[in-house]
């Protein structure tokens, strides 16, 4: 059983319907013999997952959550989740694997600049999981004045603090792209080496988000990047992809083409993560069903 199956408690199986609304005779019957319970055993070879929750809303854990059945098979056979405040009762950020960091910092928070540097310090891998971590999004906009912390006034990612290795854009992200990225570091760290190859494909265009994200100069995010980085270098075929990736519908498409209202814009990334002409990446497309094939296997652990 997973941490979240021990949190939430096991599904109760249905039994064969009863056959009448009776009342029952008081009890009488001999007490059934408990069938005796199951050793719990971990499965072998998991990575260690953290969730670490900054100046975030809990919409990227949500996200997360929204899996629902493919997050308890990931919990079940991939990963544990070993840091998770909202979840569970860890206090203290452990050593882990992958560390899913939600939410983005505050410089006058000395405690947020503490937490980001030690998640560095113990995880392996540092994800930024959702827009406020990768580009800060909304707390972009953060200007204190606000009782009872005014001095609160500066927020950015965590990439200007510590070096990042993946970014999952998006506000919310979306739950199969944190599913993916799961089992893809599962893979990375535990896998064979054909299916090691195939995650670092399929991490290759987050990580090369990170690190641009990382450069001081790139670490905001606006819808205006795509007209400079994909319309304006005649990159864009009018597919309208980043209208649709767009949550707050800033993006509208004219004659063909987006439009961008900028005041609408929270700053979230999403659609030049997800506009298939910004970081288009040949290594994952030529592998695309071979992906597919791997998440589909490991998602069904019993061929089912
Ligand atoms: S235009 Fe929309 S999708 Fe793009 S960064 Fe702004 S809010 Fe995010
Ligand atoms: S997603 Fe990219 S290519 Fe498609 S319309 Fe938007 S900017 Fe153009």
């Amino acid at each position: 059983m997973g941490l979240l199956s021990l949190i939430f408690g096991k599904k109760e199986k249905k039994g064969p319907a009863p056959k009448s609304q009776e009342p029952t005779a008081p009890v009488s019957k001999p007490i059934a013999k408990e069938e005796p319970k199951k050793e719990e055993r971990p499965v072998a070879n998991k990575i260690t997952v953290g969730h670490v929750h900054m100046s975030g809303c809990t919409g990227c854990l949500v996200s997360l959550a929204d899996n629902y059945e493919g997050l308890f098979t990931i919990l079940d056979n991939y990963a544990d989740l070993v840091y998770c405040l909202t979840l569970a009762d860890a206090r203290h950020i452990p050593k882990m694997d992958v560390a899913l960091v939600e939410g983005s910092v505050c410089l006058q928070d000395e405690l947020s600049v503490e937490e980001i540097k030690e998640t560095r310090e113990k995880a392996a891998v540092v994800v930024a999981l959702g827009g406020c971590a990768a580009y800060g999004n909304i707390t972009r906009f953060c200007r204190g004045g606000q009782w009872n912390q005014p001095q609160h006034e500066g927020f950015v990612p965590i990439g200007d603090v510590i070096d990042v290795d993946v970014y999952i854009p998006g506000c919310a992200p979306c739950p199969q792209q944190i599913r993916n990225v799961c089992v893809m570091a599962y893979l990375l760290l535990k896998g064979t080496p054909e299916q090691q190859a195939l995650a670092k494909a399929y991490l290759a265009p987050l990580m090369a988000l990170a690190s641009e994200g990382s450069k001081a100069t790139s670490s905001e995010a606006c819808g205006c990047d795509i007209m400079t980085k994909v319309i304006n270098q005649g990159l864009c075929m009018g597919c309208g992809t980043c209208a649709t990736s767009c949550p707050v519908f800033a993006i509208t498409m004219e004659e063909g083409k987006p439009n961008i209202q900028r005041d609408m814009c929270i700053k979230c990334g999403a659609c030049y993560a997800a506009c298939p002409r910004a970081f288009f990446s040949f290594d994952v497309v030529n592998q695309y069903e071979n992906i597919l094939g791997i998440i589909d296997g490991a998602m069904n652990p019993g061929g089912n």
